[in-house]
């Protein structure tokens, strides 16, 4: 037989980027996300929110995708946002599904960099391990018994990443209706329930990776020379304080609390409203 041909190069147009979000974030954290790294990688991210919104439809049209998930803070309502997503993926027929929430900075450059190394005939699940020990659930069991599970999850505030070879093999646990069963199942909320379909239901494992950060470790540890080959930075309070990046400029912290806009005339200089360097 001809030999098939080689899968091409992994590009950023074969990565469905799932943002998560909520109402009440559609401004505050919403508009700095778009104004920064969602305006490099337009084409393949989607935000999935729980409310209409004509401000945000206008400017993103199909990218926003209201979802019929109720707008709180419950291991239901969560859940029901991941479903959407991996629906979402499902449909798209991309080769990799990556997820972050609305307080994440990603990378596009140093996510393409981590997903071309993993060859394509494995099943990958990409992440941060949000606790340095497995995570250990209770599954029931037939005749009101219970099987005590440990598992891996990455945590959704880092963001995530999983090829569609191993998508696939999840859909059982993970399509439609059955992730927001998979996830009352277990009683824990969606990352779990991703890391329990793929390390209890499929035999996998999650691989530990340092570059994705949410805002519960300490982001001022981060030199800014490695900043540019972080594939997620975050930022948020912690213990009553601003755990954000170090970086300098060029935006005072007054200015730019996040330091999102500071990052991405790091990471993207010829943006317009980044101050240009004089020759
Ligand atoms: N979120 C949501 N519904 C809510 C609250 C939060 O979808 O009712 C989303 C939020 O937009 C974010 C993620 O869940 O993408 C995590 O929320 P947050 O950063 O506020 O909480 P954390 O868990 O990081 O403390
Ligand atoms: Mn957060």
């Amino acid at each position: 037989s001809p030999p098939s041909p080689r899968p091409s190069e992994l590009q950023l147009h074969d990565v469905f980027i799932a943002v998560k979000t909520t109402q009440a974030f559609h401004h505050s954290r919403l508009e700095l996300l778009l104004n920064t790294w969602v305006s490099r990688t337009r084409e393949q991210t989607f935000i999935f929110t729980d409310s209409p919104d004509e401000v945000l439809q206008e400017r993103l049209g199909s990218h926003l995708v209201v979802t019929n998930c109720s707008a709180e803070h419950s291991h239901p309502a969560l859940s029901c946002k991941m479903a959407a997503e991996f629906d979402a993926f499902l449909a798209s027929g991309l080769r990799w599904f990556c997820h972050v929430d609305d307080d994440n900075y990603l990378n596009p450059r140093a996510l393409l960099k981590l997903l071309k190394t993993f060859p394509q005939t494995r099943d990958v699940y990409v992440g941060r391990p949000s606790l340095n020990r497995p995570i250990h659930a209770s599954e029931p069991q037939p005749h009101n018994r219970t099987r005590l599970v440990q598992f891996w999850f990455a945590t959704g505030g880092a963001g995530f990443c999983i090829n569609r070879k191993l998508a696939l093999k999840m859909a059982p646990w993970a399509s439609g209706s059955h992730f927001m069963d998979t996830s009352a199942l277990i009683r824990l909320p969606d990352d779990c329930t991703v890391g329990y379909i793929i390390e209890c239901k499929l035999g996998g494992h999650l691989q530990s990776c340092p570059l994705f950060h949410s805002h519960l470790e300490t982001l001022q540890l981060l030199e800014a020379a490695q900043l540019p080959e972080q594939v997620t930075l975050s930022y948020g309070v912690f213990e009553g304080k601003l755990n954000v990046i170090k970086l300098h400029g060029p935006f005072s912290p007054e200015e730019d609390p996040s330091r999102f806009h500071s990052l991405h005339c790091l990471l993207y200089p010829d943006t317009p409203w980044c101050p240009q360097l004089v020759a």
